[in-house]
C-alpha cells in the first residue's frame, strides 16, 4: 500500500516550534509500506520553526498579524500534486493543524479553541476524492 502521511508524524523536525509529533501507532501503520512524508507548511516555503498560524473566515493568518494564506495555499497545491501522480491508497494527516487537520482546527482565536472543519491542505486532498484520515481516528 502506497501512504501519504504529515511528515511531523514520522518524526521529522517541521513543526512551526521546531519540533515534531512523532507516533509510533502511525510508524507501526507504516512499516512495509511505500511511504510519502509531505509538509505542505515547509513546502509552501515557510520557515522552520515559524510563528504558528490558524485559519480565520477562510484565510491563514499568523498569529503575529500576517497573512499567510498564499504559503498555505501553496504548499496545499503541492501536496496535491504529489498525490495525483503517486496516487496514495491512503492520506493520514496530523489534527487540528490549519493545513493538516482533516476533522477540526484551531478557530483563529489563537486561545486554544476548536471549530470543526479541515484545514487547507486536507480539504483540497478530500476535495479530489482522496481517502484522508485524521491521526484522532488511527487506532
Ligand atoms: S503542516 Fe502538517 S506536516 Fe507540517 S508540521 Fe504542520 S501538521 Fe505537520
Amino acid at each position: 500500500m502506497k501512504i501519504m502521511v504529515s511528515a511531523c508524524l514520522t518524526g521529522e523536525n517541521c513543526k512551526y516550534n521546531g519540533g515534531n509529533n512523532r507516533n509510533e501507532k502511525v510508524l507501526a501503520l507504516l512499516a512495509g509500506n511505500e511511504v510519502i512524508a509531505v509538509c505542505p507548511e515547509v513546502m509552501g516555503g515557510l520557515p522552520t520553526p515559524r510563528v504558528p498560524s490558524e485559519l480565520r473566515d477562510g484565510i491563514v493568518m499568523s498569529r503575529d498579524g500576517r497573512n499567510v494564506d498564499a504559503q498555505f495555499r501553496a504548499g496545499a497545491q503541492k501536496c496535491l500534486e504529489i498525490a495525483l501522480r503517486e496516487k496514495p491508497d491512503l492520506i493520514i494527516l496530523q489534527s487540528r493543524s490549519p493545513s493538516c487537520g482533516v476533522k477540526q482546527r484551531y478557530d483563529g482565536s489563537f486561545s486554544g479553541k476548536l471549530t470543526d472543519g479541515p484545514g487547507v491542505t486536507a480539504e483540497l486532498l478530500i476535495g479530489h476524492g482522496f481517502h484522508v484520515v485524521d491521526l484522532e481516528d488511527i487506532r
